[in-house]
């Protein structure tokens, strides 16, 4: 599911595309007078296959890799506690560096700050979860003067909700059947009426999840954000 998703600009409300938008958000964020001495950082973010799904962020400079795992887990990821990373050029950033040493090639803290690390244009990954894993490509777009609240991320663009028309009428769904989601790949979305009617609902209930604005949607048990 690659829908092309518009997002609206924060700043000044204007709607884009995703692509539209990693060029847009540099120059309306540029024409702020930023709060700050410090510079922010501006970071695009979107599930690697669920492209559809993306945010456009400014990081402060003294935000960590920790503070975007804790941000990413509140708005798009979190369903149990599992275990995440990042990935910079060979550099993977875990909670547990000397765990990580098992299966990392570089681990080091996530207690590291974002900007020593990655500059303008460079890339970098996320992966939640390693066994239903969610994975997110990420980039950071360009320095902008003068952080805008000093907060560690602001989120500056967001997708709008993907379609998910109902496989039985062709209304909004409204939830999401995990099983035929992540094991059949098949008929998934329903909406209200129509779930009842699925066959996995009966006889020992049913394996329905929301339908939520976030790539994490239909994978183990997400129901949805600490906060939108
Ligand atoms: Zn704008
Ligand atoms: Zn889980
Ligand atoms: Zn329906
Ligand atoms: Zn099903």
């Amino acid at each position: 599911m690659t829908e092309q998703t518009r997002g609206q600009c924060r700043i000044c409300g204007k709607s884009f595309t995703k692509p539209g938008m990693a060029r847009h958000v540099r120059s309306c964020r540029g024409r702020l007078a930023g709060t700050g001495a410090a510079d922010g950082l501006l970071l695009a973010l979107e599930d690697r296959y669920l492209t559809s799904y993306w945010l456009v962020l400014e990081a402060s400079q003294a935000t960590t890799w920790d503070d975007l795992d804790r941000f990413l887990r509140r708005i798009w990821v979190e369903c149990c506690g599992h275990l995440s990373s990042f990935e910079h050029a060979g550099v993977t950033f875990a909670y547990d560096v000397d765990g990580a040493e098992e299966w990392a090639e570089n681990p080091r803290s996530m207690e590291e700050r974002i900007v020593d690390t990655v500059g303008a244009g460079s890339r970098f990954s996320y992966e939640y979860d390693f066994g239903t894993t969610t994975e997110l490509a990420g980039r950071a777009l360009a320095l902008v003067a003068g952080a805008s609240t000093g907060a560690a991320i602001d989120v500056l663009a967001r997708n709008e909700p993907p379609d998910h028309p109902c496989a039985a009428c062709g209304r909004s769904a409204t939830s999401v059947c995990a099983l035929c989601y992540q094991v059949v790949d098949g008929a998934c979305w329903y909406c209200d009426v129509c779930s009842d009617h699925h066959r996995c609902s009966e006889p020992d209930g049913d394996y329905f999840l929301p339908v939520v604005n976030s790539p994490r949607v239909g994978l183990c048990g997400y129901s949805g954000p600490a906060e939108g």
